[in-house]
């Protein structure tokens, strides 16, 4: 299998014209490209050049000569205890129908339109509908609040807003218009036209003048139908943004041709899933993992997407296993925050299902440390994918193959470079390319591959600024730092800003995190570095315990990382909180807790998950001393 690997990723780097253009036949396109990659402006590419294609075309028209009655989405729901299949047919009957709404109301190629929804099969329909219609869409995660909201509706300027009266989330409503109402007041650009899905579920409810009824626009235009927009593989098809896990959220856009051929290729190549078989991913729309797994991936490839409305342990955490059984999932892919959350419950809830349809489980998103690891695959039986990649990739950028054949897996690290990725370490200072065993920032060679960003919205210069001015030459920085082994497997050990030197030590936060979590009480842990006035910097770390343990003390636990890594690793301060503050998408914001430490104050933190966590790592640092 290593071999195979091997040829298929040196091709994809020696061959890349040959490479890709083989790729690129996965899709349709409506006018041959001429030119594979222009990369005569790097580090901006252009990739299927003079092509025109369409990604509604490929991922719904396309499969209706073969599977118009094969589900395309099943959509199912936990809070409203609802599941519903929509076919290819049907899901072409309401996109062709949105989409005429969208023409009536004067939305054209190139507009922006910005949608707010929660998981429902209509958010996959606006998306499709918009990129018809060559219309940039901008999902922003539904329940961000009004002020994310104004920022991404200044930043996007769009025409319409497609909502839903509310989302729910275990049990409760989330009222989008009302925050929606408060956003576009807030924002500066002209207002835009509400279109809203009425769900009837909200618990408040505000009139914005002019809006639209969902229902009612498609019961108008049932029955239309409307030519794709042919549009150059360059046209942009979505802006999404980062986590906001560093700092500002950055505006990430993707073009069409090269998005279709990676989105393709990927499943194929890497998730291994073949048309008319079942994918879920256990994420959000408004994230990347949801862009491309719950929706273009699976779409374009003719299989069938999960949609869950729902948390992944109510009713009760058997669910997701639940969902496995029912509907046949070949692949699963979610978060290890959400495996890490299943294992607190316990293994029971796995066995309890007939999981034999399941080939693999992927996990992306943020450190999967080996404990957990080993715990999912053990009680799964099925191989368990880490695989690292950025909203910026959209795709991975370091993965194992399923399609290509499985090579081994390595708890703790996310495997090899995909095709594509001209992947380089080097030394933060020296900017030397790093051998095995050494620590380095993690790059890029440009050009991107297919389906990477082409630049930040609306902002070319910041794409080469914030990107690839690290160092002087123009090379892609991925913000995190790695380590590879002999036998090339990578590492990821944090981010690259957060690398902490005690006394000319550099350690990634995930080695200290990872030691804790070895710990059998430890359930997740934080680690940042804190000025010292003779070392440089200093570790203090903040550690939740799994439920039910006899706690630990914080020296035990100090000790147990100068057993795996020695004294100098050993955490100044060590404090045992019940949660760490973290993104909406689940991920630890250091940065926050490194400020508190440090005795600042935690910023602007717009995509926070309960700010109120704050409170806690305030009042551990303050008692330290
Ligand atoms: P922002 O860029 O706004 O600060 P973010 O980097 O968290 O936020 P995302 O694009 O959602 O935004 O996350 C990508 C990052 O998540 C990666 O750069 C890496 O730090 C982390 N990550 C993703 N997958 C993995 C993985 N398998 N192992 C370790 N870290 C991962
Ligand atoms: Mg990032």
């Amino acid at each position: 299998m290593r071999a195979r690997y091997e040829s298929f990723f040196r091709r994809s780097l020696d061959e890349r014209e040959a490479f890709w253009r083989e790729q690129a036949e996965l899709i349709h396109w409506e006018k041959p490209f001429d030119q594979v990659c222009d990369d005569s402006k790097l580090p901006f590419a252009n990739w299927f050049v003079g092509g025109t294609t369409n990604l509604c075309y490929n991922s719904v028209d396309r499969h209706l000569a073969e599977r118009a009655d094969q589900p395309a989405i099943i959509w199912v729901s936990t809070e409203q205890e609802r599941e519903e299949k929509i076919t290819y047919r049907q899901l072409h009957e309401q996109v062709n129908a949105l989409a005429a709404v969208l023409q009536e109301q004067g939305v054209v190629k190139g507009d922006r339109v910005l949608i707010y929804m929660p998981m429902i099969p209509e958010a996959l329909v606006a998306m499709l509908a918009c990129v018809r219609l060559g219309i940039i869409h901008s999902v922003v995660f539904g329940g961000f609040a009004s002020h994310a909201l104004a920022s991404r509706i200044d930043d996007a300027k769009p025409k319409m807003v497609i909502t839903a009266d509310a989302g729910l989330r275990g049990g409760k409503a989330v009222n989008y218009k009302p925050l929606l109402k408060k956003g576009m007041n807030e924002a500066m650009a002209d207002a835009p036209m509400v279109l809203t899905v009425n769900r009837g579920v909200a618990t408040e409810a505000v009139e914005i003048p002019g809006e639209l009824d969902y229902a009612t626009e498609m019961a108008k235009h049932a029955g239309a139908v409307v030519d794709p927009v042919w549009v150059e593989s360059s046209h942009p098809s979505y802006i999404l943004y980062t986590s906001g896990t560093t700092g500002k959220p950055k505006g990430v856009q993707r073009d069409t041709g090269g998005h279709a051929v990676a989105m393709r290729a990927s499943l194929k190549h890497i998730y291994g899933v073949e048309p008319g078989e079942t994918m879920f991913s256990g994420s959000d729309i408004g994230w990347v993992v949801g862009h491309s797994y719950i929706v273009y991936a699976p779409l374009l490839t003719g299989a069938t997407t999960i949609v869950y409305e729902g948390l992944p342990i109510r009713p009760d955490p058997g669910i997701w296993w639940r969902i496995v059984q029912d509907h046949k999932v070949n692949c699963l892919f979610t978060s290890p925050t959400a495996i890490r959350l299943l294992k607190k419950s316990g293994e029971e809830w796995i066995h309890k299902y007939d999981l034999s349809s399941m080939r693999s489980l992927f996990l992306a998103g943020e450190p999967l440390d080996k404990e957990t690891h080993r715990w999912v695959m053990d009680a799964l039986k099925c191989p368990v994918v880490d695989n690292y990649w950025q909203t910026e990739t959209g795709w991975p950028i370091l993965t194992n193959f399923m399609g290509l054949g499985l090579m081994e897996l390595k708890h703790g690290s996310p495997s090899l470079p995909a095709y594509g990725y001209d992947v380089i370490l080097v030394d933060e200072q020296t900017a030397q390319p790093v051998g095995p065993n050494q620590k380095g920032s993690l790059m890029i060679r440009p050009p991107l591959p297919p389906g990477c960003m082409t630049t930040v919205y609306g902002d070319d210069e910041r794409f080469v600024s914030t990107y690839f001015s690290r160092f002087k030459e123009p090379l892609y920085a991925t913000f995190d730092y790695a380590m590879y082994d002999e036998d090339g497997y990578y590492f990821i050990m944090g981010r690259d800003d957060d690398v902490i030197n005690v006394a000319g030590h550099r350690m990634g936060t995930r080695e200290v995190e990872e030691a804790l979590c070895l710990h059998p009480a430890v359930a997740e842990a934080a680690a940042v570095g804190i000025k010292d006035e003779i070392k440089g910097q200093e570790i203090e770390a903040f550690v939740v315990l799994m439920a039910n343990v006899e706690p630990p003390t914080t020296d035990e636990l100090r000790q147990s990382v100068a057993r795996e890594l020695g004294p100098i690793a050993k955490p100044k301060y060590l404090h045992i909180v019940t949660s760490l503050p973290k993104t909406r998408s689940g991920k630890v914001i250091r940065r926050a807790i490194q400020s508190l430490a440090e005795g600042g104050d935690p910023g602007d933190l717009p995509t926070i998950e309960d700010a109120t966590v704050l409170d806690q790592i305030r009042g551990a640092v303050k008692d330290r001393s």
